[in-house]
């Protein structure tokens, strides 16, 4: 039986429940609002397996990247909509080409976010742009595992510990997986964005949510924006936007206040989750290849196997020098002493009044110095 000592180490990635062959674990949400295996015992058979695909229990050793390169997504528009310089969406076109599916994370209607697949090329729109909220994975790792016994090229996007949960729950290598990681900061607790999202719309008046943007970058790719796209009573187009160091969620996730606490002791960065490829903003571009730095997004592409990259504006970079200005890649963020006190408050008052409490200006502003190369 799933055998975990300490419920923090936990990433949620639910390969346990998605592999138990008596069904008899079920992911359920603690009090913050993240997903935890929980066991039905009176089922269990004592088997183990959920044991051998936990990819918590079974770490792997981090990895040295054998390429890195600066890129940018050839269609400025698609680009536009993307949080870096979109080569996720020109990785999914080639695998859909392909006659493939892309797996990702997506917003589903009530705006929680969770893994879906998609066959097409209008679909990808959905799993386009960052979703800062941990996503539900729910069986994907099984419906991808049944495509890719049919032999489909397969393309799964996610953080680290999604990758390293469905490497662990494959048990084997496919030549038609393409795994993708996205560099990972850590991920919010998906009780404290439904939360805030409620309040936000409670106090703007907000109601018939047409889109979300955690990076809208109309006032840049640096300083970007939250975007909450409505219709209003009159049936015109209405936006509420705020800049990331306004915006009361993202100063709670940019503090760290909110993330799952396996964030901070990540058992899947640094090439440890056996993706083929590392997606990242190239923080730090305008000291990196400051020529090609238009403020419009720039991907940094981590490459830890052989694979082809399909024909897309890219250059070499050298690796290390991009990571001093994103130390997500490498280090875990720090566990902050108010995050008790925040989860507290924002059952109490809400998410907008705790963090206001307990967000300090230094809290913030270290991040900002951090992943803009500014210091
Ligand atoms: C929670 C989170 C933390 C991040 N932290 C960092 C960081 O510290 N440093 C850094 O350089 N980059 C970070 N990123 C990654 C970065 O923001 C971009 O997602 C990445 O560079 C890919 O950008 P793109 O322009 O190619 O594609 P985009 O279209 O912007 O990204 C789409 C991809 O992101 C995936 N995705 C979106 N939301 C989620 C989610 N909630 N869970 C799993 N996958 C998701 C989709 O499945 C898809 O693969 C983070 C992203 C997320 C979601
Ligand atoms: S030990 Fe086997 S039966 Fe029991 S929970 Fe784990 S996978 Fe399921
Ligand atoms: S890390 Fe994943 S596999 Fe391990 S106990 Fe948690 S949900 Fe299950
Ligand atoms: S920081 Fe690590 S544990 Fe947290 S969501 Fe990202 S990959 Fe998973």
């Amino acid at each position: 039986m799933i055998g975990i000592i300490d419920k923090k180490d936990c990433c949620g990635c639910s390969a346990c429940a998605q592999r138990c062959p008596r069904h008899c674990i079920t992911m359920q949400s603690d009090k913050e609002g993240f997903l935890y295996p929980v066991v039905d015992k009176h089922q269990c058979t004592d088997c183990g397996l959920c044991n051998r695909v936990c990819p918590v229990i079974n770490r792997k050793p981090a990895q040295q990247p054998i390429a890195a390169y600066a890129a940018t997504n050839s269609n400025q528009a698609i680009r536009e909509q993307s949080s870096s310089g979109g080569i996720f969406t020109q990785l999914a076109e080639a695998t859909i080409n392909d006659g493939g599916v892309v797996f990702g994370a997506a917003f589903n209607k009530n705006w929680e976010v969770e893994h879906i697949f998609v066959d097409n090329v209008d679909d990808l729109s959905r799993l386009r742009g960052s979703k800062y909220v941990q996503s539900r994975i729910g069986n994907s790792y099984a419906i991808a595992e049944k495509f890719l016994k049919e032999g489909k090229e397969v393309l799964f996007s996610g953080t680290p510990c999604q990758i390293a949960g469905l490497k662990r729950f494959l048990r084997k290598e496919y030549d038609n997986l393409k795994a993708i990681d996205i560099a990972c900061h850590g991920t919010p607790s998906p009780w404290i964005w439904k939360s805030y999202l409620d309040e936000i719309c409670h106090a703007n008046n907000i109601s018939n949510i047409s889109g979300i943007q955690f990076r809208n970058k109309t006032e840049g790719w640096k300083r970007y924006s939250f975007v909450i796209k409505y219709t209003g009573c009159n049936g015109q187009e209405c936006e509420f936007r705020e800049t990331m160091d306004k915006n009361l969620f993202m100063k709670s996730f940019l503090s760290d206040l909110c993330l799952r606490p396996s964030c901070h002791k990540c058992p899947a960065r640094s090439g440890k989750s056996g993706s083929d490829i590392t997606l990242a903003d190239l923080w730090g571009a305008q000291h990196i290849c400051p020529e090609i730095d238009d403020d419009k997004g720039l991907s940094f592409v981590i490459v830890w196997r052989d694979g082809n990259m399909p024909q897309c504006n890219m250059r070499a970079i050298p690796y290390s020098e991009a990571l001093k200005y994103n130390p997500s890649l490498e280090h875990d963020s720090r566990e902050r002493k108010r995050r008790k006190k925040f989860f507290r408050l924002a059952k109490r008052k809400g998410v907008c009044q705790s963090t206001v409490q307990c967000t300090t200006k230094s809290s913030l502003s270290m991040f900002w110095k951090k992943i803009k190369g500014l210091f």
